[in-house]
């Protein structure tokens, strides 16, 4: 078929002038006059310079943020002023949403669908928090003295909001959509190799008004910048989405200052196939859960657990049409898989591949970087399915973070919930099966905070995102309780009659 190429140059700017961060309300370049260039995964050509923060700019961020919630008001502005500036930015997103998309294709070499998916997801979240933020929130309680009990919600203050790279907009968006709503301030940090839809968001945000220092975007590297955002005595809140390692690391840093903190890690989640699933269904899910973002999702299903009856059958289908899958770069519209982030991270997943052959796993089909013409360029791999492995192989327990599925096999259904469970990682999981019951009662088995019957991968922003063991904590991002990982729960007792306790006698 004849490739299709969008136009994708005109959403870039001059690639040599350097895009800045949004610190108290102004566009602001290092004083170290440290830049990075960006690059686009496709092909590795610098499509971008961005301006590199160092400790002082982030402090800058956080005093900025500070002022405005706390001596300009920002905590006490009205609900229903929150929720029209972040309608607003709903809607300049609408507006620029093609743009978007294939700035975020650019930068992060997803295919251009998926960033569309991801920008419309960003403008729902702007929405849905937009809305949430004018309904009750209280309560109150019966008890048992004379006294109105009743709770109140306040804001915690400066919230850092920490993204990766894999979903650069999005996960920077459900954090600071559901942070203004609730009244706080942020600072937020995209990846250093995707920060260009931030900056573009950055460009809403001052259009539409936002008072200055409410949101601030800072630029640059994990280790100066996070490490300064997390120890800082200002920020009362971090909410990070990243790896498990560094999920760790900012524990450590939190403790120093009870930091609240909420961690969203990585995977290696469990697709459990059972031999009465509807074949077609489970054979198109077992590539979407493992090939869509070319492996790069936290919930990735990266490990296929099939009954051994259906072993023959159902390999041979996913080989033949893994071997289909066709790669290229995101804005082909006949491309259904896109490059990996970076070079790094390419050979970090040969790696992988190569530490799954020397542990005795069989590749059944890929392993291999894809040269083929222009691609040589850029930094893809092939679709690369691995069988014949055992439970502590490390390509079973860690996270590759790319386009590699391994297979487990059982007999039970006792074995499939044993091997979906022994991972440290607890993200996600599916099931397929046409028996209802048996959906429902190892659905209840596996240790996952997000699940699937008989799909997988669909989420939305009505419901929450967490994970269990080392995939995650707090409340989770998205739906009512993204909301309340922003605000502190205040105890308001009132007595009903003002008299003294009489509790003295003297
Ligand atoms: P990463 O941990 O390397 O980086 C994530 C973010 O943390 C980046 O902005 C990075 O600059 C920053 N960072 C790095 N060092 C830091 C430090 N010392 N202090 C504070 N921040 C620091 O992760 P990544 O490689 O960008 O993203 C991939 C990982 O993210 C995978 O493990 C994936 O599973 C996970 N992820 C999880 C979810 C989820 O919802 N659970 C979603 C997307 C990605």
């Amino acid at each position: 078929m004849q490739a299709t190429i969008r136009d994708y140059e005109s959403v870039l700017r001059d690639k040599t002038d350097v895009q800045k961060m949004y610190i108290n309300g102004d566009w602001i370049e290092s004083s170290s006059k440290k830049t990075r260039e960006i690059l686009n995964p496709a092909n590795n050509e610098v499509i971008a310079t961005v301006t590199q923060a160092d400790s002082s700019e982030v402090d800058f961020a956080v005093q900025s943020a500070k002022a405005a919630f706390y001596k300009n008001g920002w905590n006490t502005t009205y609900a229903r002023t929150r929720a029209d500036l972040l309608l607003k930015v709903a809607d300049k997103l609408e507006e620029r949403k093609e743009e978007f998309a294939m700035l975020e294709t650019l930068n992060n070499g997803k295919i251009y669908e998926d960033s569309m998916v991801d920008i419309e997801d960003a403008i729902n979240q702007f929405q849905y928090y937009a809305g949430l933020a004018t309904k009750p929130h209280g309560q109150t309680y019966e008890v048992p003295d004379e006294i109105q009990a009743m709770v109140v919600r306040e804001p915690m203050g400066v919230a850092a909001l920490i993204a990766p790279w894999n979903y650069p907009l999005v996960m920077a968006t459900q954090k600071m959509s559901a942070a203004l709503a609730a009244g706080c301030t942020v600072v937020v940090k995209p990846d250093k190799q995707t920060p260009l839809t931030l900056i573009r968001l950055f460009e809403v945000i001052d259009e539409v008004g936002f008072p200055k220092g409410v949101a601030n975007l800072v630029l640059g590297t994990g280790s100066i910048i996070g490490d300064t955002l997390v120890n800082h005595p200002d920020v009362d809140k971090v909410s990070f989405t990243g790896s498990t390692d560094t999920g760790k690391h900012i524990m450590k840093n939190a403790a120093d200052t009870v930091k609240n903190i909420s961690l969203e890690l990585g995977g290696k989640s469990p697709n459990i196939v059972f031999a009465d699933a509807d074949f077609d269904t489970a054979v198109d899910y077992a590539l979407l859960g493992i090939f869509a973002g070319t492996g790069q999702i936290c919930s990735a299903g990266s490990r296929l657990i099939l009954e051994s009856s259906l072993y023959e059958q159902f390999v041979e289908e996913l080989i033949a049409r893994a071997k289909k899958i066709k790669i290229g770069p995101g804005w082909d519209e006949n491309t259904e898989m896109g490059p990996l982030i970076s070079k790094d991270h390419m050979n970090r997943v040969l790696d992988y591949i190569r530490i799954g052959k020397a542990e005795g796993a069989e590749l059944l089909c890929g392993g291999k970087q894809v040269v083929d013409g222009d691609l040589a360029q850029g930094n893809y791999v092939e679709p690369t399915i691995f069988s014949h492995t055992t439970p502590e192989m490390r390509i079973v327990q860690e996270e590759i973070f790319g386009p590699v599925l391994v297979i487990q096999v059982f007999d039970t259904e006792e074995e499939a919930i044993e091997l979906a469970n022994g991972t440290d990682y607890g993200l996600a999981a599916a099931v397929f099966t046409n028996d209802g019951a048996k959906a429902q009662r190892v659905i209840r088995k596996l240790q996952a905070g997000i699940t699937w019957i008989n799909t997988y991968h669909p989420t939305f922003n009505e419901a929450p995102w967490s994970g269990y063991k080392q995939s995650g904590f707090g409340g989770g991002d998205l739906g009512t309780y993204g909301f309340e990982e922003y605000l502190y729960k205040k105890q308001v007792n009132t007595a009903l009659e003002v008299k003294p306790s009489g509790f003295y006698k003297g």
